[in-house]
């Protein structure tokens, strides 16, 4: 396509593409000063039962920038996938998250959440996953029960096997398994079914839509109840209306994350 245009064409797409190459890198360098110096933090969102009693939470990164001021993880975890700089980033958050759970240890209020933690691709598949987390979990002196590590369908497609195994390992800890953004990927239910999870994450693309289009409306009910089927416990992601919350509610739902009951915030607001 781009040649039968004729030269100037490719030049043009060589010069976007250029483009967005010095961008990548340019944010590679950026991103690994800014692990240096610390700038990457977790906020957390709370999810809920249904008397909206929290369960715990979510840990989800910030790189809270000099000059960009607190910039989201849709702007840098694909740049950090696409350049290893995920490992060393995934290592800092779930040391952090450990420590946030030793926190919350030692106070009453608190001490049965569990906080779950976003697991990339490459992350878990380096050979050293399940050791690295099981010495941030000793470190930080925390139940591996409370920690809660977030899958997504598309990680678990590839070395079917594998993937049990480090999480049988991990879960023989007590360490717990939720399927992310569930019903975007293409899992199998065979499949599913083999799968050494706790929890599935109904995504908020189908909560978004839940009261007005009939076919979101079927996939959120049709995930409760492969949820209660399964024995898993479903979580709705994006909640962010009552009228949503009741919708799922009445169809099976039992735990609740979205700007409804708490945006992302650091760990000081979650606590009140
Ligand atoms: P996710 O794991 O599915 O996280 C949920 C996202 O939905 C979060 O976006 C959260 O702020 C947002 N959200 C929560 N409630 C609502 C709501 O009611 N309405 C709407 N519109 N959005 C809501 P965030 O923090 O920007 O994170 C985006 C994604 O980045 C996460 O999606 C996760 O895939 C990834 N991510 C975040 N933290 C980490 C991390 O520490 N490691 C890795 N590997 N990925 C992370
Ligand atoms: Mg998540
Ligand atoms: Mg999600
Ligand atoms: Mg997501």
């Amino acid at each position: 396509q781009a040649k039968s245009r004729g030269r100037n064409t490719l030049c043009f797409f060589d010069a976007s593409m250029q483009a967005a190459a010095n961008a990548r890198s340019a944010l590679e360098t950026d991103m690994r000063a800014g692990l240096q110096r610390d700038e990457f933090l977790l906020h957390y969102q709370r999810v809920v039962d249904a008397q909206g009693a929290v369960l715990g939470a979510e840990a989800l990164v910030r790189w809270q920038h000099p000059q960009r001021g607190m910039v989201p993880p849709g702007e840098f975890i694909g740049v950090a996938e696409q350049t290893g700089l995920i490992l060393p980033l995934g290592q800092l958050v779930l040391r952090l998250a450990c420590q946030q759970l030793a926190c919350w240890a030692q106070d009453k209020a608190c001490a049965h959440w569990t906080l779950a933690v976003n697991v990339s691709a490459q992350e878990f598949r380096h050979p050293g996953f399940v050791q690295q987390v099981l010495d941030a979990l000793a470190h930080a002196q925390v139940d591996p029960r409370q920690l809660k590590l977030e899958l997504t369908e598309s990680l678990l497609l590839h070395d079917v096997e594998e993937c049990i195994a480090k999480m049988q390992a991990l879960r023989a800890k007590g360490v717990r398994f939720a399927l992310d953004d569930f019903g975007t990927g293409y899992s199998s239910l065979s499949y599913l079914k083999r799968l050494p999870l706790d929890q599935l994450k109904i995504d908020q693309g189908f909560v978004r839509d839940v009261l007005t289009d009939p076919n979101d409306a079927a996939i959120a009910c049709t995930v409760i109840g492969l949820g209660r089927s399964l024995g898993l416990d479903v979580v709705a992601e994006g909640v962010e209306t009552a009228a949503q919350r009741t919708f799922l509610l009445r169809n099976g739902c039992q735990r609740f994350q979205g700007y409804l009951f708490g945006r992302p915030a650091p760990a000081a607001a979650l606590r009140d």
